[in-house]
């Protein structure tokens, strides 16, 4: 799996995780599908291409203030639960924490 597509199986599974616990829901509620189309798009346009830091790490943060908080949230909560939900995705993620932000050429 290429490092973006990655990085949207990895935000859907958390905001999967947030809303089931949340508010209960099993598909997503409309709020959270919101947001996750939000940072899929942010995504897909991201400058930095396959070459991209996690987003937390992100010198630019593209995302309006308010979806940055909502998201900050969700990951807050998310994250800590990942490894036993998703493991094999989390560990990825660690992976790729660990890059700096690169340029893409
Ligand atoms: S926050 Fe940064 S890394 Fe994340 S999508 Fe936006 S530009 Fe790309
Ligand atoms: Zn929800």
């Amino acid at each position: 799996m290429k490092r973006l597509e990655r990085e949207q199986v990895t935000v859907s599974a958390m905001v999967g995780i947030w809303c089931r616990d949340q508010h209960g829901q099993r598909e997503l509620c409309p709020e959270c599908r919101a947001l996750l189309d939000y940072s899929r798009e942010r995504l897909n346009r991201c400058q930095f291409g396959d070459a991209k830091p996690t987003c937390k790490k992100c010198p630019v943060h593209c995302y309006q203030p308010q979806k940055r908080e909502a998201m900050r949230i969700v990951m807050r909560y998310a994250g800590p639960r990942m490894p036993w939900r998703h493991p094999l995705l989390s560990l990825l993620h660690l992976v790729d924490g660990k890059r700096g932000p690169k340029k893409r050429p």
